[in-house]
């Protein structure tokens, strides 16, 4: 399985930021070592041009963020302004075009990095830059690869630059399965919401996000969809609110990512938010979705008995 990583392009933080910049070096070490993808299988993604990004944002804020004159609003951002930080929002962005690519040929792909849900058109918040999802789905559109995209965002914190960016377009589907009591208090309308009670566990989760799942298929008729694979709703995650443990979010992974499957839908996984008290168990959850989907797209790898079609 294909997946695209901009570790290497640092964005400096100061020290005791709380940001954990280090999750995304610590999930490429644990992927290039698991042996799930071959080193030829992990690419560096390129920068997506000015072009890509105002498909989905303001001129104006492109120019701010690319001259770095927002200074007050990169309080929102909540990352101080280098050139640095600009190029890595649009390799981050980058990622997941490159992953949206690779799943139209290959059925799953990953951006070991994105999920960027809080950018709007005209300004950033929640240490996000740049909306990469509504920029690749645009992206692909554009290309003329794709119809219609369906973006299942299951990060704890409701997708709300995305709905903001893709309401009243009706070829991008938004569903957003989130906790109700958290950032951002004022939500966005998605296609789809599903807003989740403080300390929801494994069940209610699951529950969820299925029927959500079921309808969302269903009314997007999607050829492509991006998926936000957050770590946050985890149980020990600092800024989550809600109980999912680790096996509950795998079988979430298995859930969307075979849901797609059944319907022919390929799948560009991202990594979104995960704020454990431990990095370890953040890059673990990332990890586990990456595997899952190396899995489900060749299950025979393990067996060395050639590689089943992907398609049903
Ligand atoms: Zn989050």
């Amino acid at each position: 399985m294909k997946v695209f990583y901009t570790d290497h392009f640092v964005l400096p933080l100061p020290e005791g930021h709380r940001f954990p910049m280090v999750k995304y070096s610590m999930l490429r070490d644990k992927v290039a070592a698991s042996g799930i993808c071959g080193p030829e299988e992990m690419r560096v993604p390129r920068a997506v041009s000015d072009a890509e990004i105002l498909r989905a944002h303001e001129v104006g804020y492109l120019g701010r963020v690319a001259r770095g004159t927002i200074t007050q609003k990169m309080r929102r951002i909540g990352f101080p302004w280098s050139e640095r930080m600009v190029e890595r929002s649009r390799r981050a962005s980058g990622g997941t075009l490159g992953a949206c690519l690779a799943a139209l040929e290959d059925g799953f792909a990953a951006n070991l990095a994105g999920g960027t849900q809080h950018a709007f058109a005209h300004r950033g918040e929640g240490y996000c830059v740049f909306n990469d999802s509504a920029i690749a789905a645009r992206a692909v559109r554009a290309a003329g690869l794709v119809g219609r995209v369906v973006v299942v965002d299951t990060d704890v914190h409701q997708g709300n630059g995305t709905a903001a960016i893709l309401h009243g377009d009706p070829s991008i589907f938004t569903f957003s399965i989130h906790g109700a009591g958290n950032f951002p208090f004022h939500k966005e309308e998605s296609d789809l919401d599903v807003a989740l009670p403080d300390g929801a566990d494994d069940g209610e989760f699951l529950e969820a996000l299925e029927n959500g799942l079921e309808r969302a298929l269903e009314d997007s008729r999607a050829d492509l969809a991006i998926y936000l694979a957050g770590a946050d709703p985890f149980e020990d995650d600092r800024l989550g609110r809600l109980s999912a443990s680790k096996q509950g979010l795998t079988e979430r992974d298995r859930l969307v990512l075979e849901s797609c499957r059944e319907r022919g839908i390929p799948v560009a996984v991202t990594m979104a938010g995960g704020y454990a008290r431990s990095v370890e168990d953040t890059v673990d959850i990332h990890f586990r979705s990456i595997e899952t989907a190396a899995t489900l797209l060749n299950p025979a790898k393990r067996s060395q008995n050639g590689r089943p079609g992907w398609r049903p």
